[in-house]
């Protein structure tokens, strides 16, 4: 099962206790799903219907209708059309329910185009308790997750900019910040920071996906911790055989312009230290002269050598 799956799956074990709760999900699957027809003949009638492709979702709602609406709707199983099409579940709800669940779920309003509203009244979604149910009923009919693994991404798809704008609004009002965006003429409302996405799990009642997804957190943040030093203790590495070769480089020159054997002992003692071991830190450098010397004294022999070497390309007197 995918981390997405398992998420839905663990939002859809829990069924909510309070009235109002079970209202606002009823609200959120009808709209997020689409699962609300209607059709004209003396009068308008509705079909309600809400599809899935899990089977633990569609338990859930069939279970919410139940429970809360004393409503017995029937699970369908739809087969896509090839082999790899993967199964699908309808929760078809009678005809005689319709209404009743339009009405309670706070969608229908007789002013609206067909009696339809593109998003519950605020009523609906009043208390906290409702607002989290809300979200956490679109997210297990029309949301999406990336496994951690792959990176930090939560969304809803929402049928239209209004119903975007209501999940973003109250993702505000838990101090989550998401972005919408229009694709393929469908909005979808979308959270990229590690806290929000774990935030909002939290909220929509998916503990487990919300640790599982804490762990990989951890773990990555200590790789991150260990390439970051790596990195770092690479460059060090190459700078200090930067800082080596050119000063190989600086006494190739004497060497050629001079001759080491005019340098003075202490100079030519480490200028042939440094041409046999390029790689040498100056303390490893400096315990290998006699008598040893510190870190300090042999950057300032070496400096020393520069200077000489520069004097010597610009063609300068030298005095040793
Ligand atoms: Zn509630």
């Amino acid at each position: 099962m995918s981390f997405a799956s398992n998420a839905r799956a663990e939002m859809a074990r829990e069924l909510c206790v309070e009235p109002c709760c079970a209202r606002a999900e009823l609200a959120a699957a009808l709209l997020a799903s689409g699962g609300v027809s209607y059709r004209f003949g003396g009068g308008l009638h509705y079909r309600l219907s809400v599809t899935t492709g899990e089977a633990a979702v569609v338990r859930h709602y069939f279970q919410l209708l139940k429970r809360h609406f004393g409503v017995s709707a029937q699970i369908r199983t739809l087969r896509g059309g090839s082999l790899r099409a993967s199964t699908r579940y309808q929760l078809a709800i009678p005809d005689e329910a319709a209404g009743m669940l339009l009405e309670a779920s706070g969608v229908y309003d007789a002013d609206a185009p067909f009696g339809l509203l593109a998003v519950p009244p605020e009523r609906i979604v009043d208390y906290t308790c409702c607002k989290k149910s809300f979200l956490k009923s679109a997210f297990m009919l029309a949301g999406g997750i990336v496994n951690p693994e792959r990176g930090y991404h939560l969304e809803f798809a929402a049928p239209g900019e209004e119903f975007a704008d209501f999940v973003i609004k109250i993702l505000n009002y838990f101090e989550i910040h998401a972005k919408k965006t229009c694709r393929k003429s469908k909005y979808v409302v979308y959270l990229k920071s590690g806290d929000g996405v774990s935030d909002a799990l939290t909220l929509m009642g998916a503990t487990q996906a919300m640790l599982a997804m804490q762990d990989v957190r951890v773990r990555k943040d200590v790789s991150n911790h260990l390439n970051r030093q790596l990195n770092c203790d690479n460059s060090n590495i190459n700078r200090a055989m930067e800082t080596g070769l050119k000063q190989i480089e600086d006494i190739r020159c004497i060497e050629s312009e001079l001759g080491l054997d005019k340098l003075p002992g202490p100079l030519r003692e480490l200028a042939e230290l440094r041409l046999n071991n390029a790689e040498a830190s100056l303390s490893n450098l400096g315990e290998l002269l006699t008598p040893p010397l510190g870190k300090s004294g042999v950057n300032a022999r070496l400096r020393r050598l520069h200077d000489i070497a520069d004097k010597l390309r610009c063609g300068e007197e030298v005095e040793l």
